[in-house]
């Protein structure tokens, strides 16, 4: 029996405000555990929740972006559940009325483009963190409530991915979108963006979905695939054997590389959702979408897109320039000022890139400005500069902070390309080497890579190959 898988993904995406979804605590990350917390989010009797309107703004960003339907009315409800880290016993969250729904995502894999359904998009707030003691403490668990309260949206797929490499490349192009958006990081170590996977398998041709199972804990893209991966064909050898696959939450565990089984259907929690009562229905009014949509930035792909028409450049250039917002800028100034696209992406993408991940840094840190490297493509189309010379300068220029000009000074590096200094050392070279000379005139085409060899040990690699080239023949022939 052939098989195929089904997957729907649900991601959990911090929302990159100041302060919490229902009081003004800050959301920093990595601060000393409980002291970014207040009566509100700890849960205190006699508290009430006041809504994060840049956190609504957000969340209708990220749904304008995928296309989806802002809901003029949507509703918070109460998910209750038990929980240390839970204060209030609940969670506020929204249920039948979401913030967004209907939604589409793009995605390109090896398999070519296909496009992925979003079912909805709501808001809710994040819970706190336990952490487990270990050596003396390991009797003992702590509570860390500084994430409790921190704004979320849950971004819910249409079960539309087949195979695991659609899963990731679904999460790629989200998170792309929403760090260029600037409404989450995207960091998944820190758990800003998270994601649980749903997966079940059916035999090929079958139109109804089998028992799914969903799988937790997964942050890392490598950890998605493999543990989608596992876990079809896990289901496939159940089914194989004769077992029926059941419906539960299993954990991925990344060091053995499987995925474990953590509650079943039978002791899956019931919520007993309510509408929360201490907030109003969420009311949006079209102006404020519309504002909102107008102030979208530029998407990746939209970006993309945009690179390979403007500039010429292909696709694997345009794909790597538009990574991020900041390096796209970079590459844009830098071809409004050398009007060379290719060139540009071509230094970018070796030298610049090949330098700041050596030293850890981004394009944000990078000591090498635009107008800096302008500057020295301008010398490398002067013939002042070889392009191995050019890359040297460089390297220069990225540990000092210095200009080209400032290097070539300092170092004493400079092409030669005067016609009468390399026209000097062609003459030594020749009467140095007169034997070779006769063999090069009797017809040993061959010596003049010889020659030409010879004249740049001798320029020490300054001289202008072209010109060496060009003088060099008429030497040797005249
Ligand atoms: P639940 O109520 O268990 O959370 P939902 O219907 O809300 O289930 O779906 C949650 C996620 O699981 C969605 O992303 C959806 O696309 C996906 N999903 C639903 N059914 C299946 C299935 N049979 N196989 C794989 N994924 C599924
Ligand atoms: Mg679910
Ligand atoms: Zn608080």
């Amino acid at each position: 029996m052939q098989y195929e898988a089904v997957i729907g993904l649900e991601v959990h995406a911090q929302l990159l405000t100041g302060s919490k979804l229902f009081c003004a605590c800050s959301t920093r990350f990595g601060a000393e555990p409980n002291t970014q917390v207040c009566p509100v989010c700890l849960g205190m009797p006699g508290t009430l929740p006041v809504l994060n309107a840049k956190a609504v703004d957000y969340a209708i960003m990220t749904a304008l972006a995928v296309d989806c339907v802002v809901n003029p009315i949507s509703v918070f409800a109460r998910k209750n559940y038990f929980y240390p880290d839970l204060p209030k016993g609940y969670q506020i969250s929204q249920y039948n009325e979401p913030l967004s729904s209907r939604g589409r995502l793009d995605i390109t894999t090896e398999s070519g483009q296909k496009t992925i359904g979003i079912t909805r998009i709501h808001m809710e707030e994040d819970a706190g963190k336990l952490i487990h003691g270990e050596g003396a403490d390991e009797n003992y668990s702590f509570v860390d409530l500084n994430r409790a309260g921190v704004p979320l949206i849950e971004i819910v797929s249409e079960p539309d991915m087949r195979v695991a490499d659609e899963a990731v490349a679904y999460l790629k192009a989200l998170r792309d979108i929403l760090v260029y958006l600037g409404v989450c990081d995207g960091n998944m170590e820190e758990g800003s963006f998270r994601c649980d996977a749903n997966v079940s398998i059916r035999p090929i041709g079958q139109a109804a979905l089998g028992t799914k199972a969903e799988l937790k804990n997964i942050n890392s893209f490598k950890f998605v695939k493999d543990a989608i991966t596992y876990e079809i064909q896990r289901q496939i050898d159940v089914v194989e054997e004769g077992g029926k696959v059941i419906q539960e939450t299993r954990l991925f565990d990344s060091t053995r590389g499987v995925t474990v089984s953590m509650r079943s259907k039978e002791e899956a929690h019931d919520y007993r959702y309510f509408p929360e009562p201490d907030l109003a229905p969420l009311v949006v009014n079209e102006a404020d979408v519309e504002r909102l949509r107008e102030n979208l930035p530029e998407l990746p792909e939209a970006k993309r897109s945009r690179f390979g028409d403007a500039y010429g450049i292909p696709a694997y250039d345009a794909g790597v320039l538009t990574s991020t917002r900041a390096l796209a800028d970079y590459y844009e100034e830098l071809v409004r000022l050398t009007d060379e696209p290719k060139l540009s992406s071509n230094w970018i993408m070796g030298e610049v890139l090949r330098l700041l991940n050596g030293n850890g840094l981004t394009i944000t840190g990078s000591p090498v400005k635009p107008s800096a490297i302008a500057e020295l493509l301008a010398m490398i189309k002067d013939g002042r500069l070889s392009n191995n010379m050019a890359k040297e300068v460089f390297e220069e220029m990225f540990k000092t902070g210095k200009t080209a000009e400032d290097v070539v000074k300092s170092k004493g590096v400079a092409q030669i390309s005067d016609e009468g200094a390399i026209t000097g050392i062609i003459e030594a070279v020749i009467k140095a080497n007169p034997e070779n000379l006769e063999r090069y005139r009797g017809g040993k085409d061959k010596l003049f890579g010889f020659f030409v060899g010879e004249v740049m040990k001798a320029a020490k690699g300054q001289a202008n190959p072209a010109t060496v080239n060009k003088l060099l023949k008429e030497k040797l022939n005249g």
